[in-house]
């Protein structure tokens, strides 16, 4: 076979079809955020990214750089090991502890990132629990999708955030056999809130566990910034909680919550957990001191606020269509890969505004949008223009506007 041209084919199909990926040189700047310089042809350019998913600024937070720096000098670069085999480090524990108290769960597993705590857990739950079934929402995330997948259970997908449908589908299942319902508290691309007391109760009804993606609610909603579970008082109704260390937290890697013999049993029993180096020493004191910053200040998550609310009035004010919803997500809506991706490179190349163009398959064809994530570190002036940016090209290319 000649590899190479059907590499260059295969890749030729997503530039026709507008939605091959350009990844965005990108140099960030400490005590900058969110600018940052694109390195371009060799030169470089000051931007202000607005897709960050380093929603709170966490990232460049002085008390995060301080204990990675501290965690750095005393034990050195990696983990040196799988964590079974010298690799766990005193921060991994710290920090599995703080975890779980942050949750109100006995105990909480760490994983190098969001994605692998969900293909992982989900994996070996569902191939574990004898002849489980697990009930997936429509809108999950292709990490829940993929362990699912792997775990060769069978598996129910209910129409997304649809009670009914779920209900119909938990009814239909044989009562003796273990389910797993999978759902998110925060929806990425849609930023809509998953209803975490409804599905309780069907769960409990129904005697299925409840597994909760929080990668986008974690460190963002409650009093603590547990999640949105935390916020509407359900943290000790769901099973298991999962989140990550790379957004909100602004380091990286990935967890679950739960029960002591839960998480012990996926560590004793998941190949992702056993046979994956652990995560540097430095990143977890850094993972740790964000979740104590943000447990304790309130500051950031009524920045962000304020400043996610000044943007969706400004655009409802021009009339640009963006999805409604009650979180920090501002998706506006362009419908179409081609004029999405020219929107996003005209931002960039005129006005210094980086905004990815998000398409398929992370969302629906047909639904290509640009998905603007405010942080409580852009000013108000920037959100100025941001609005005007977008007013001009809405514009310059008779993009439809919602009514006001
Ligand atoms: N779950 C959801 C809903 C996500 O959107 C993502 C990533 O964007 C993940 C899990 C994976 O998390 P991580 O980026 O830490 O791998």
């Amino acid at each position: 076979m000649d590899f190479e041209s059907f590499f260059s084919s295969k890749l030729e199909d997503l530039k026709l079809e507008g939605r091959y990926r350009v990844f965005m040189d990108l140099e960030r700047q400490v005590g900058d955020f969110p600018r940052a310089k694109r390195h371009v042809n060799g030169t470089t350019q000051d931007i202000t990214i607005w897709c960050s998913n380093d929603y709170l600024g966490m990232g460049q937070n002085p008390a995060v750089l301080k204990a990675m720096h501290e965690a750095l000098d005393k034990c050195g670069a990696g983990a040196g090991g799988t964590r079974n085999i010298s690799g766990t480090n005193h921060y991994h524990v710290e920090l599995e502890s703080e975890l779980a108290s942050l949750h109100g769960k006995e105990a909480a597993l760490l994983f190098n990132s969001g994605y692998m705590s969900n293909w992982t857990t989900l994996s070996t739950l569902a191939a574990g629990l004898p002849n489980a079934i697990v009930f997936s929402d429509g809108g999950n995330h292709a990490s829940m999708i993929e362990g699912i997948r792997h775990s060769k259970a069978d598996k129910v997908i209910f129409k997304h955030n649809d009670i009914k449908d779920l209900e119909k589908h938990l009814k239909a299942a044989y009562p003796a056999r273990p389910k797993i319902i999978a759902f998110e508290s925060v929806y990425s691309m849609d930023g809509d809130f998953g209803r975490i007391a409804e599905i309780c109760d069907l769960a409990e009804h129904y005697g299925a566990m409840t597994y909760l993606d929080e990668v986008h609610g974690v460190g963002l909603y409650g009093e603590h910034g547990a999640g949105l579970a935390e916020r509407e008082g359900l943290m000790h109704r769901v099973t298991i909680i999962e989140g990550t260390l790379a957004k909100a937290y602004g380091v990286v890697g990935g967890y679950i919550a739960g029960s002591a013999a839960m998480c012990d049993y996926i560590r004793s029993y998941a190949s992702g957990f056993i046979f994956s180096s652990a995560l540097p020493p430095a990143v977890a004191a850094g993972a740790t001191a964000a979740i104590k910053h943000l447990k304790a200040s309130e500051f950031e998550r009524a920045q962000l606020r304020r400043n996610v609310a000044m943007v969706k009035a400004g655009l409802d004010r021009l009339g640009i269509p963006h999805m409604a919803n009650d979180s920090h997500i501002v998706p506006v809506l362009v419908g179409d890969a081609t004029k999405c991706k020219w929107i996003s490179d005209y931002l960039l190349d005129h006005h210094g505004i980086y905004i990815q163009p998000i398409n398929y398959p992370t969302v629906p064809r047909g639904t290509e949008r640009l998905r603007i994530t405010p942080t409580p570190l852009h000013s108000e002036q920037d959100i100025e223009v941001l609005l005007q940016s977008l007013d001009g090209l809405w514009k310059q290319c008779a993009l439809s506007r919602a009514v006001a």
